[in-house]
């Protein structure tokens, strides 16, 4: 019938489609090989009725070869001047975090294709602004830019495809996005790499890997497509909550960039430059200008005040920002403080829409209004001394924070209960404190016989969340000797510390974002490994400055730091100086 057809020259319909396909594999400027399999499988297709199902398998198969870019590619803006004030035009603060990114852009500008360069990956608590960089870092080199999120991908298969084999069988996500990107150099953003899973169904980081591996990513195969892919022009960003999680061969091929999470006149920060004007933008109450002025006027002048730029129909007042900051969100990036922010802007541009009056400048007295009753405590740590609770520092992928660490006493035979999901490392270091007193009791004034007659129980608030690692040791011990001896542990004092059976303090991980968590909580003195003094630089100046640090050794310096007199001994010193005469 073809044959005939074509004798004619009558063309129908499925030849038109035929010959278009053709033009368009041409001119896709595949690679030799590609092309050659396109062209092959073209030619299977014209033998086949269309109707068969295996025609429209085919055919898919043709687009995909057709839309994925094969050489289409953006020039890169080599300007470092620029990069440096896009850069500066997005975020606020982050000095370093930009350095280390200019002179990562420089050397791959110097060298070009070059270079196989390390990956970045940046590593921080959520809303720090990990993606809004690697957009940024797109934007400043004039790139494209796509992400994908690995959290919860289990299966191989879906980082490389499913064979054509399979009924209703793609690509995997690489070649998905790079059929989004629609160039062979994107900026290429893989989030959440620390949770990456891995079961029976094959392991996704060892498909990583190779997407990632310079030597090994320019023939990128994915079982779909049954062709090599070049992947060795996209420059790849991962982000991560933890290190810890990601696995080894990946996280040495990544340069790792931290990013610790903010502090609260950072936020206050962007808030007043960033976040407000886009939440007044989004909900129609500034003009798009003024978003675009406010960042500008950050960019030249930190201290400039954004009142005076024009086109905003609702300002917040620095302390509404400061109030929503610590009752209404607890978190280390800044991204619940857009939320609330943004849900003010909401209800004032319901009021707006409505015709209804309404006040010019949010003043914290008007949160309770707009937000109801603040979620948070701020300065938990402002309460009493008290007897068997010390308070610790953890660190988790939410950022740092502070925990309480209880004791509790009863009549028995010595037994040590924990509780509160505590991990094996974790309750090991309960039986180190536990040894740790024991051992001392007579100069940490225990009787030793006390140790036998009693069951002790710790717990660890909040009692869902599973906690581990050594670095409550110190905590731990504190709270303990607390409870033996009566004497109130001070409750403005947080602590982080490793403790060995001889009572000797040893460093810990995650402390500069310990430090602003603890911070974070209104927490005025901190104790810490000595070893761990030089965590302490790239902790903000002027967080270090409203802290005191104490630098410890040994558990015994520890105590005299945070354990207060034995309250019924200072009431009878109290008692002694007021029979003195002075004021207690
Ligand atoms: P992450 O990817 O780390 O979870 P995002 O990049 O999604 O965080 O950031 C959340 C929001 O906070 C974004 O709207 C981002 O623009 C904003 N943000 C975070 N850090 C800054 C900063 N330093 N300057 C300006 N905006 C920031």
């Amino acid at each position: 019938m073809k044959a005939i057809q074509r004798e004619l020259g009558q063309t129908d319909p499925i030849q038109r489609e035929m010959d278009e396909l053709r033009e368009r594999i041409l001119a896709a400027a595949m690679p030799e090989r590609a092309q050659a399999k396109a062209l092959e499988e073209l030619e299977r297709m014209e033998m086949m009725p269309p109707a068969s199902p295996e025609y429209s398998v085919l055919r898919t198969y043709l687009d995909w070869l057709i839309h994925v870019p094969w050489s289409q590619q953006t020039e890169d803006d080599t300007d470092l001047v620029r990069a440096a004030a896009t850069l500066e035009r997005n975020h606020y603060g982050l000095p370093r975090v930009k350095e280390r990114i200019l002179e990562f852009m420089a050397a791959r500008m110097l060298a070009g294709p070059r270079l196989k360069s390390p990956i970045i990956c940046f590593v921080g608590p959520p809303g720090v602004g990990k993606t809004s960089l690697g957009r940024s870092i797109a934007e400043a080199l004039g790139r494209r830019f796509v992400r994908i999120s690995l959290g919860g991908v289990h299966d191989e298969a879906e980082i490389r495809g499913h064979r054509r084999t399979y009924i209703g069988a793609l690509p995997g996500r690489i070649i998905k996005a790079m059929k989004d990107a629609g160039t062979i150099n994107p900026v290429f953003m893989l989030d959440e790499i620390d949770k990456l899973g891995s079961d029976f169904r094959g392991d996704p980081a060892s498909a990583l890997l190779e997407v990632l591996d310079p030597e090994q990513n320019v023939a990128f195969t994915d079982h779909y497509l049954d062709l090599p892919y070049d992947l060795s022009r996209v420059l790849f960003i991962t982000t991560a909550n933890l290190l810890d999680p990601i696995p080894p061969a990946l996280r040495d091929r990544m340069e790792v960039i931290h990013l610790p999470g903010y502090t609260e006149e950072e936020k206050l920060e962007i808030a007043r430059r960033f976040l407000v004007p886009r939440q007044l933008e989004a909900n129609g109450l500034a003009s798009p200008e003024y978003a675009v002025q406010s960042a500008v006027a950050a960019v030249h002048n930190r201290n400039a005040s954004l009142d005076n730029i024009p086109g905003a129909a609702l300002r917040f007042s620095d302390s509404a920002l400061r109030q929503i900051i610590r009752g209404y969100t607890y978190e280390a990036g800044v991204r619940n403080l857009e939320r609330e922010i943004g849900a003010i802007c909401r209800k004032v541009a319901r009021r707006v829409a409505e015709g209804r009056s309404y006040a010019h400048i949010v003043h914290p007295s008007a949160l309770m209004r707009y937000l109801g009753p603040p979620r948070y405590l701020y300065g938990l740590a402002e309460q009493q001394d008290e007897i068997g609770v010390a308070t610790g520092m953890s660190w988790t992928a939410n950022g740092g924070d502070v925990m309480a660490v209880e004791v509790s006493l009863m009549k028995g035979r010595g037994v040590l209960s924990l509780t509160g999901q505590l991990g094996e490392v974790m309750r090991e270091s309960a039986q180190a404190a536990l040894s740790f007193a024991r051992s001392n009791a007579e100069t940490l004034g225990i009787k030793p016989k006390r140790f036998e007659t009693t069951d002790i129980h710790i717990h660890v608030p909040v009692g869902a969340v599973p906690k581990d690692g050594p670095s409550a040791g110190i905590t731990m011990a504190t709270a303990l000797i607390s409870a033996f001896t009566g004497r109130p542990v001070r409750r403005d004092v947080a602590m982080t510390g490793e403790i060995t059976l001889r009572g000797r303090v040893l460093p810990v991980g995650g402390v500069k974002e310990k430090v602003l968590g603890a911070h974070r909580a209104g927490i005025h003195t901190i104790i810490l490994p000595r070893r761990n003094a030089v965590d302490l630089e790239e902790v903000p100046a002027h967080v270090k400055r409203r802290l005191n640090f104490v630098y410890v050794d040994h558990m015994m310096d520890v105590i005299r730091c945070a354990l207060c007199e034995r309250s019924s001994d200072k009431r009878l010193a109290a008692e002694e100086t007021t029979v003195n005469g002075a004021q207690p």
